[in-house]
This record gives C-alpha cells, sequence and structure tokens, in this order.
C-alpha cells in the first residue's frame, strides 16, 4: 500500500530545528519569549502592516479580534455560511449570535450583496450587527472592495480571516491586512505552521496592545497579580513560534509550490469540465487547498464516488466545507441564503495539496478523476 497522501501536510524547511534548538539552548521554554517576539516581527514585515500579537490558535485570534471589537452577549456578528467552525465558534464563546450569509459563485467567498440584505434586514428589526467576519476561503481572497463599501457604508468593523490565506493577495494589499482587524492561523495543515498557532494583526495599536494583554490572562502592569478584566490563557509557546521562525524562510517557496500544484491539476481537468476557484484581476491566491466543483451535468454523487476511489488508493480527498447553516449546533441562528454554498458542499472535492507532493502521485490523482468521471459524464 502507498503511504497515505494526505490534504495538505506540514513541510518543513530545514531551518527549523536551528531556531528550536536556539529556544531550547537559551531555555526559553516558556509561553512567549523572544522567537514569539521575532515571528510577529516576520509577520508584520511580511505583511507590511503595523501590529501582529502571535497566539495559540487562528481560533484564538478570532475571539479576541471579537472581544477587542466590543462583541457582547447578544450581539449579532455576520459570518460566512461556506466556511470552517473556527470562524464562528467564538461568536459564541461571547454568547453573541452567528448571522449566516452565502456565498458568492466565483470566489466561493462572503457574498457581498447578500451581506448588504443581511444588514438592512438586521437594521429593520433593531439588531444591527457588531461585526462582520469575512474569510478568504482555500486562500482566495474575497470581493473585498465590495464588502468594505458595504461595511463602510454601514460602519460595521470587518475582521479578516486569513488563517488559510498567508501569502494571498488582494489588488496589492496581502489578505488580513485589508479589514480592521486581520487573523492568520498556523495549524499543521496550513500554509506554513508552528504547529499550532495563530496571530492578529492591525494598523490599530491599541487593538493590538488589548489582545496581547487579554491572551496572557489579562496581568496589569505591576509587580503582583492584578486583574482588572478576564484573561485568557492564548500566547503563543516560545518553542511553536521558533518553528514558525524557521517556517517564514520557506513561505515563498511554498506560495510557488502550492501554485504550481493548482495549475498543474487546473490544466488537466479543465479539459474534463471540472470547475475551479477563479482568480480575477483583483486576487492573487496562495492557493492553500486546490478545490474542484465536479463538472456540469455529471452525476449527483460524483464527488462522493472519486473520494472513495482516491481513499481505496490512500488518497486523502474531502468535501468541501459542509455550511454552517446546516450544522446541528449553529442551525437555530438567522441565515440569508442563495444555494451558492450548499451546491458547492454537495459537488466539490479538496485535492491533495501537500508542498511535498510528488509529481508522480498527483498524476496518478488527476487519472483516478479523469477515469471516474469518465464512467458518468
Ligand atoms: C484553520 C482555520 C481556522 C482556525 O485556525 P486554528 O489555528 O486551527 O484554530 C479558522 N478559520 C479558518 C477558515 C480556518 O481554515
Amino acid at each position: 500500500m502507498r503511504k497515505r497522501i494526505f490534504l495538505s501536510p506540514p513541510h518543513l524547511g530545514g531551518e527549523e530545528s536551528k531556531e528550536v534548538e536556539k529556544a531550547i539552548q537559551s531555555n526559553w521554554i516558556a509561553p512567549a519569549g523572544p522567537a514569539t517576539a521575532l515571528f510577529e516581527n516576520k509577520i508584520t514585515a511580511y505583511n507590511q502592516t503595523d501590529y501582529c500579537v502571535a497566539v495559540n490558535s487562528g481560533t484564538a485570534a478570532i475571539h479576541l479580534a471579537l472581544i477587542v471589537l466590543g462583541v457582547e452577549k447578544g450581539d449579532e456578528v455576520i459570518c460566512p455560511t461556506f466556511t470552517f467552525a473556527g470562524s464562528c465558534n467564538p461568536i459564541l464563546y461571547q454568547r453573541a449570535v452567528p448571522v449566516f450569509v452565502d456565498a458568492e459563485k466565483e470566489s466561493w467567498c462572503l457574498d457581498p450583496h447578500l451581506l448588504e440584505e443581511a444588514i438592512t434586514d438586521r437594521i429593520r428589526l433593531g439588531k444591527k450587527p457588531k461585526a462582520i467576519i469575512v474569510v478568504h476561503l482555500f486562500g482566495m481572497p474575497a470581493r473585498m472592495d465590495e464588502i468594505l463599501n458595504v461595511a463602510k457604508k454601514y460602519a460595521i468593523p470587518v475582521v479578516e480571516d486569513a488563517a488559510e490565506a498567508l501569502g494571498s493577495v488582494y489588488n496589492g494589499q496581502h489578505a488580513g491586512t485589508i479589514g480592521d482587524i486581520g487573523v492568520y492561523s498556523f495549524n499543521g495543515n496550513k500554509i506554513i505552521t508552528t504547529s499550532g498557532g495563530g496571530a492578529l494583526v492591525s494598523f490599530n495599536k491599541e487593538w493590538i496592545d488589548q489582545a496581547r494583554y487579554l491572551s496572557g490572562q489579562a496581568r496589569s502592569a505591576v509587580p503582583y497579580y492584578h486583574h482588572e478584566s478576564t484573561g485568557y490563557n492564548y500566547q503563543l509557546s516560545n518553542i511553536s513560534a521558533s518553528i514558525g521562525v524557521g517556517q517564514f524562510s520557506v513561505l515563498n517557496e511554498r506560495l510557488k509550490q502550492k501554485r504550481k500544484i493548482f495549475e498543474t491539476y487546473q490544466s488537466e481537468l479543465k479539459k474534463h469540465n471540472f470547475l475551479f476557484q477563479e482568480e480575477n484581476l483583483n486576487t492573487f491566491s496562495n492557493r492553500w487547498i486546490t478545490s474542484i466543483l465536479m463538472p456540469p451535468k455529471s452525476k449527483k454523487s460524483l464527488n462522493e464516488e472519486i473520494r472513495l476511489v482516491l481513499e481505496a488508493e490512500n488518497i486523502e480527498s474531502r468535501p468541501l466545507w459542509k455550511p454552517m447553516h446546516l450544522q446541528p449546533v449553529f442551525r437555530h441562528y438567522p441565515n440569508y441564503l442563495s444555494g451558492v454554498a450548499e451546491r458547492l458542499f454537495g459537488g466539490g472535492l479538496c485535492l491533495p495539496s501537500g508542498t511535498s507532493l510528488a509529481k508522480e502521485d498527483q498524476e496518478i490523482i488527476i487519472q483516478k478523476l479523469i477515469e471516474t468521471a469518465g464512467y458518468t459524464v
């Protein structure tokens, strides 16, 4: 049996063990430390943003973003229905109410028109949303110009969940630095990793200072332990950060590799009418995970059939996100739907996109896809 091929496994570059060794030699085996600060500087330098706090997960970063924006019990927060639960679980941590908005056909990200519909409807009901979460799905930047226009019109702050989109660019700006506050994840499956980690970035110093304070148990700057707010243990360990420092030296290479993998899939599978998340003049995707839609008119469960064929070869693939409004835990919250997210879930598949994917293995995957589709198209 072939060694399992995963969707997006970690891929170290070689510098990581040196950085970890440095951290160990200096005995900084602690939450936060010099590597954490260095890692934060790498992020701000790369993304040309001003302030950054590294934390122990992307989910924690979203939670802190909502807190610094003042989201409290009973407040409503808009979130795409087509995303990973990590985007919206923090809304519930605040005992706030998620309002789910459907995806738009090209980017698969938040639909700006439905967003405005949702906002005006919530305002009509006397529940003006406190924040908007935008997600750059599979690395593809959302339609930020239109989304920010709507957000500005109603004066609602925008949290950019760029967990999957480090390295993606929209109109010359890095994903995560376009809205009011941005979030990255360095989970093991993301384009670069700290094994587990995240970061919050912004041009607003106060927000990042506040998030940093809350991430370290909200300790006041006095010699004894003094607390004026509820804090969290969300700091990124110095050891994890040292892995991240090493990973930054391969980020540009990983970007090239991810895009190459996508281009190979696209050039082979387009001929067979498979559909892809398309870039436009404004967008540059890091192509974190290549995701496809089954050819129009193909039989209903073709994606599941392909998944099983690949699984039999010990190759991992996965349906696209199951929409949040269909999840038992979220199904009771308000939603504004067009059917796009359900169609993407019903007819899509995420393909192995690890930067260590061998060319021959990718060829096998492509061949299996074409063969399986061949019986049904
Ligand atoms: C990975 C991910 C998160 C959560 O990040 P963690 O670091 O795993 O907590 C949030 N949103 C999206 C879209 C993600 O892909």
